[in-house]
């Protein structure tokens, strides 16, 4: 067993962890991070299809809260506002814009003639009872509240494809707050849903102005922040996956193993059985005064029980399976953006497997630029009903559901190139019932000095919401991100 010792350890390399590790190290501490993977960066990362680095992961973030913006600006970073186009909506009956004037799908006017195409007569008549309804207290999910003052059309045929698309999550018991902050507030205020979100939205800014993205790709975040960390001095070890957290003498244990998918050395020898094969690695053990966790609930769960013997239980939620699927193809009757950003998915849909759809290049400027004259790149995510298809049907399934979202011919001869990546985990939206759990966890990590916790599992999921808790996060006397540290100049 090896023993080595910095001031902080921070594990997991992902947008979280590296502001921790950038604010540490700018403060002078001695700064290590750990990562299972071959590159730091977690779901903000590249891949290379047909030759361009596209988003693997992340692709954009909400510009509700400034933090992005901001920490983008620190790193020099041009940040790009999407195609001035609408995003579409592809329900049972077909494909619909997405009505201007809603959030998350909450339309502020459910009589307007675009949200009438989507919810039909019906749909505007019981949406419309939310004038009248007596604000009452709002029931706790996001799904709950919205059905219950805008009835089932509206839940179904937009906000349910909205949230699938964005946070891979049903809107039953989605915790409102974390996913569309200030609305119970306004909704207290205005007395309905629906004037909530007007009050929110402002008047008139088309649907889809609430996100940004960095020119040239949001994998250039993570670049930037891990070359900052290094930088300033801090080291970056990927392929090193954390299996325990423990307290020392006078800081935290860090236990270290490669990832578990990595062959052991001569592992050839290893008997079968079911010992592990991680087992017969040799567990490095590196001691730190601050250790900051930095990684999906699923995994951090465990590492924070077992570093405060039992006394903080951090809430999970089941791990969702997402399947990003991008295709790269060469279709002239897709210069027009038929269908404008992309659309999403409605969970009553039975003729597409996908649930949401992203025309990169009729999105982002910098990616048409840089993918030439009719040459397209198409994201599909897949993951409806917490069911991913399997790597054989690809890249057939997605060709097919890419023509039919789309509406033009799609076949392999126009197919220039083809990638998949599953996500499991990553996606863990915040429930409405662990939000008093969420809150109380700072409280209780501060009766263990140096121990820390940052990223998606307490924030929940989104750039937005993780880059604001990983820039406060208490790290000891490490002062928050921009609060007068030498990277302002920068
Ligand atoms: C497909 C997809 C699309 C998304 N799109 C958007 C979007 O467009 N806009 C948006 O705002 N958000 C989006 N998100 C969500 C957003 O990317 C995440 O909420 C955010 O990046 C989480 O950052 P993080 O640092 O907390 O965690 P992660 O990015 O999950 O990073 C955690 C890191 O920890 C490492 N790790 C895990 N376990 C261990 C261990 N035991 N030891 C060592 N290392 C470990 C992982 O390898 C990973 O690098 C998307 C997420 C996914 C999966």
């Amino acid at each position: 067993m090896r023993m080595t010792g910095y001031d902080v350890v921070v594990v997991g390399a992902g947008v979280a962890g590296l502001i921790a590790a950038l604010r540490s190290a700018r403060s002078g501490r001695t700064v290590l991070v750990l990562d299972e993977a071959d590159e730091p960066g977690g779901c903000v990362r590249f891949h290379r299809v047909g030759g361009l680095d596209l988003d693997r992961g992340a692709e954009s973030f909400a510009t509700a809260r400034p933090a992005v913006a901001a920490l983008a600006a620190q790193l020099a970073l041009p940040v790009e506002a999407p195609l001035a186009r609408t995003a579409w909506i592809y329900h049972r009956a077909g494909p619909a814009p997405i009505p201007a004037a809603t959030l998350l799908g909450i339309p502020a006017h459910p009589a307007a003639a675009d949200v009438r195409r989507v919810i039909g007569w019906p749909g505007a008549a019981r949406a419309a009872l939310d004038r009248l309804l007596p604000p009452g207290r709002a029931p706790q999910g996001l799904g709950e509240l919205v059905r219950a003052r805008l009835g089932s059309r509206v839940l179904n045929r937009l906000v349910a494809p909205v949230v699938a698309g964005v946070y891979s999550a049903d809107p039953a018991g989605l915790d409102t707050e974390a996913v569309a902050p200030g609305l119970l507030h306004a909704l207290g205020e205005a007395g309905s849903l629906t004037g909530a979100v007007q009050r929110l939205r402002g008047s008139g800014s088309p649907a889809g102005s609430a996100v940004a993205g960095i020119s040239g790709g949001m994998g250039l975040l993570s670049r930037a922040l891990a070359a900052a960390v290094e930088q300033a001095g801090g080291e970056i070890r990927c392929g090193a996956r954390v299996s325990g957290l423990a307290r020392a003498a006078d800081g935290w244990a860090v236990a270290v193993r490669p990832p578990a998918s990595e062959p052991a050395p001569g592992a050839s020898g290893i008997a079968k059985g079911s010992e592990p094969r991680t087992a017969s690695y040799p567990v490095e053990t590196i001691l730190a005064d601050s250790a900051v966790v930095a990684i999906p609930a699923a995994g951090a769960a465990p590492l924070i029980v077992q570093a405060t013997d039992g006394a903080v239980a951090l809430p999970t939620t089941p791990a969702t399976d997402v399947l990003i699927a991008t295709l790269v193809v060469d279709e002239p009757l897709l210069d027009e953006a038929p269908r404008g950003t992309g659309l999403l998915v409605a969970p009553d849909v039975t003729d597409v497997a996908a649930k949401a759809l992203t025309h990169a290049t009729a999105k982002w400027a910098f990616l048409a630029r840089r993918a030439g004259p009719h040459r397209h790149v198409l994201r599909l995510s897949y993951g409806r009903g917490g069911a991913t298809p399997a790597d054989s049907d690809f890249p057939d399934l997605a060709l097919h559901d890419a023509a039919r979202l789309l509406g033009v011919p799609l076949a392999r001869r126009q197919l220039g190139d083809a990638a998949t990546v599953r996500y499991s985990g990553q996606l863990a939206a915040r429930r409405a019932d662990q939000r008093a759990a969420l809150e109380r966890i700072p409280v209780q990590l501060q009766r263990f000095p140096g121990l820390a916790l940052c990223g998606s599992a307490i924030a929940g999921t989104g750039l937005g919401a993780v880059v604001t808790n990983a820039a406060t996060t208490p790290i000891g006397d490490v002062p928050p991100l921009g609060a007068g540290s030498n990277h302002d100049e920068q």
